[in-house]
């Protein structure tokens, strides 16, 4: 269903779409596909509720968004099985999700009562300046489906509670996380017009939305490829935007490093989600003296994850989302076999009974080497490759050799390393011997191609805030 003005509604063609579970290859559910006419109305409707919506107090937006998250809490079980369903994630780990999307729309609504305007100290006696912070307007927020849920309330939230109003394309893979949530919003109130959720073709409902001047506000979560696309689109409107786009972490462990702790985080940071989140490890470096024992322990470790369907409570590692996905994979593996590394563990499709999903096999390889496409291309898969490096100098320069830079990870025990590491990484989110260095209360966000702007934090709501500045004369 699309949402549209505070109603749920079908598309004019009658048009659906399928929602496959990419664990077993089934249609799941059938929605409904708009297109432009669709989208035009759902930018009036924002339009039309920004004149009333921007004019609400930060208190009474709080309140709204507060329903929300209690409407969240009490479903937070169904929203994770539906996350699972539509793409595959480990039940826990859509566990997670729901929480986060959760906190995401609790600090939101917090910080909304903080932005805060400022006084400056004028250059005239007879004058008083001031900078007002105002909403930035009507919001398009285009979504990805490996965050199906939390990457809508990391923008729709800032974006409400700053006084903006907003109209959500998120991903056609996974659309059902998004009817869900906004069951939420519908039921917790949110006037007419405040969200609405568009659900078809992605270049139609983009071009629609990039192309209306009502639209001030772009935020995008996804590919760089599509992201730079949006950038250009949305020139001619000259919108404000926030792009988190793709990244090629590099895991960097030295040889003073605890290493039990290094192996279980290179696991996590590796195989969570299978590989598919802008923020999985993409490539390990471990220095010389301690690179064999490193992917022996680490491989031992992948090897033993649960592969199945999500929805098992012990599964680990679900399916990826498409075929597509597994071909490229495939030729990621292939093309690293081809340039001799060692295949220490996985390397190809992985079948069970009852299975008849996008399964890959959790993959480790040694010995890799620049040559390979794994060395620059993001794999979005559970393939990890161990570089080895003998000096600090060198690791750092092949760390920063890519035009991505969202994170980073390092292990050591140094102190003195450690910070010039920090300092030396160009990347917007850097782990030391930390696996998990994303807190809705701290800023997410890329360096270089891997994106514009911060979602969370202090930051995060500033996105979505125009300064106004104004100049009183004559007192
Ligand atoms: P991924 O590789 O994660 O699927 P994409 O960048 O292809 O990343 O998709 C992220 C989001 O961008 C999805 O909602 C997708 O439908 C949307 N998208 C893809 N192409 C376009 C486009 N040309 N215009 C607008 N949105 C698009």
């Amino acid at each position: 269903m699309l949402y549209i003005n505070g109603e749920w509604r079908n598309a004019y063609s009658n048009e659906t779409m399928d929602v496959i579970n990419p664990a077993t290859g089934e249609v799941i559910a059938q929605v409904a596909s708009g297109g432009s006419r669709e989208t035009k109305e759902a930018i009036a409707a924002a339009d039309a509720a920004f004149q009333e919506w921007k004019n609400t107090t930060a208190f009474d937006r709080a309140q709204y968004m507060k329903k929300v998250s209690e409407l969240m809490r009490e479903r937070a079980e169904d929203l994770a099985k539906t996350i699972t369903m539509e793409m595959g994630k480990p039940i826990n780990e859509a566990r997670r999700e729901v929480n986060s999307a959760i906190n995401y729309n609790d600090w939101f609504l917090e910080e909304a009562k903080r932005v805060y305007g400022e006084t400056v100290p004028a250059s005239h006696q007879d004058k008083h300046l001031m900078v007002l912070r105002e909403p930035v307007g009507v919001t398009a927020a285009i979504t990805p489906w490996n965050f199906p849920l939390s990457m809508i309330t990391r923008k729709i939230s800032p974006a409400i509670a700053a006084g903006c109003t907003v109209i959500i394309k998120p991903a056609p893979a996974t659309p059902l996380s998004a009817i869900k949530l906004f069951e939420c919003f519908h039921d917790a109130g949110l006037p007419a017009g405040v969200v609405n959720l568009v659900i078809g073709p992605a270049e139609e409902i983009g071009s629609e939305l990039t192309k209306s001047p009502i639209v001030r506000k772009l935020t995008f979560t996804g590919s760089t490829a599509v992201g730079k696309k949006l950038l250009r689109d949305s020139a001619d409107t000259v919108k404000k935007v926030s792009m988190e786009l793709g990244g090629h972490a590099p895991f960097i462990v030295f040889r003073d490093a605890d290493l039990d702790l290094a192996v279980n985080s290179a696991v996590m940071t590796k195989f969570v989600n299978n590989g598919q989140t802008c923020i999985c490890t993409n490539r390990i470096y471990v220095e010389e003296s301690i690179a064999e024992e490193f992917g022996e322990k680490f491989a031992a470790k992948a090897k033993a994850l649960r592969v199945g369907n999500g929805l098992n409570e012990e599964v680990q590692v679900g399916p990826l989302i498409s075929e597509q996905s597994l071909k490229k994979v495939e030729s990621h593996v292939q093309d690293a076999l081809a340039h001799n590394g060692k295949l220490l563990c996985g390397g190809k499709r992985y079948e069970s009974e009852g299975l008849n999903g996008y399964f890959y096999e959790p993959t480790v390889i040694n010995y890799a080497n620049e040559e390979m496409k794994i060395a620059t291309e993001e794999t979005f898969g559970p393939v990890a490759p161990i570089f080895s490096f003998s000096s600090e100098e060198e690791v750092i320069e092949k760390a920063n050799q890519t035009n991505y830079g969202l994170a980073a990870y390092c292990f050591t025990k140094d102190l003195g390393k450690a910070f010039r590491m920090m300092k030396a990484l160009e990347y917007g989110i850097v782990g030391i011997n930390d696996p998990a260095p994303i807190v809705v209360q701290a800023p997410f966000g890329g360096y270089k191609e891997s994106g514009i702007g911060r979602e969370g934090g202090r930051s995060g709501i500033l996105e979505y805030v125009e300064e106004k500045f104004v100049s009183i004369g004559g007192l």
